[in-house]
């Protein structure tokens, strides 16, 4: 197999953090800061056009996360936080957190931390259930996780570096595992295509096929993605 030096380096990172953390002690923090519901987020541009568009625009959606939902995000950040301060711990020199990255005016995005390691890496911390961490450890990323390569590819982009990793932290395990994120220049254009499209369409019956589940839905079978969308009744009509 071949050895990834950038993998090598943050995955050493986190185990020398862990180890000098026994001696020492830290706040982890609940960082919400950089979410604003006005913005089309990276994290979720690979979700149906249509949809991102309502949600934008603020149309009706049979939507609403329960107070158990929030607190999975929240553990989802607190985790975050800890692992980022075990790399810094262990050596790993950050060179920003919450990195922003904007264009369109309202295509926007928040990198988790950007370290030095010959020039800038993308480093994007993600917390799963053993199920899902299972997957992520040989998962084609393109293929099963697909959101979260997307999501750094565009970081990568606007960052001006090829170098981008993926940190899952298993909740049941504990484990930690790091997956190198290919750069993808095409994928990278589609995306940004499809945010200047949704940004710029009057409605969501504007935003084309190729950046919607719309199309796609009339010659699938019941289990298509439409069957459960919270915008169905708004896209398709009552
Ligand atoms: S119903 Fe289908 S096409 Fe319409 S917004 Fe939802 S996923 Fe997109």
């Amino acid at each position: 197999m071949k050895i990834d030096p950038l993998l090598l380096h943050v995955q050493g990172c986190v185990e020398r953090g862990t180890r000098r953390l026994q001696e020492a002690s830290f706040h982890v923090s609940l960082n919400k800061n950089g979410y604003n519901h006005s913005d089309l987020h990276m994290s979720s541009i690979t979700q149906c056009g249509r949809l991102l568009w309502m949600k934008l625009h603020g149309k009706p959606l049979a939507e609403d996360f329960d107070t158990r939902t929030i607190r999975i995000f929240d553990a989802g950040h607190m985790y975050e936080d800890y692992v980022i301060k075990l790399m810094t711990f262990g050596g790993a020199k950050i060179l920003s957190r919450q990195q922003e990255y904007r264009e369109f005016e309202i295509f926007a995005g928040h990198s988790d931390v950007v370290i030095d390691y010959e020039g800038p890496a993308i480093i994007d911390v993600k917390t799963m259930n053993q199920k899902r961490a299972w997957e992520f450890a040989k998962a084609d990323l393109q293929e099963g996780f697909l959101d979260y390569f997307i999501q750094v590819n565009l970081y990568m982009s606007y960052q001006g570096t090829r170098n981008g990793l993926l940190l899952a932290y298993n909740k049941n395990t504990s484990e930690i595992t790091a997956r190198r994120v290919e750069y993808n220049q095409e994928r990278i254009d589609f995306y940004k295509r499809k945010a200047a499209w949704i940004v710029a369409a009057g409605t969501f019956s504007e935003v084309p096929d190729e950046f919607s589940e719309y199309k796609r839905s009339q010659v699938l079978a019941q289990e298509d993605v439409c069957c459960t969308c919270p915008a169905r009744t708004t896209c398709y009509g009552p």
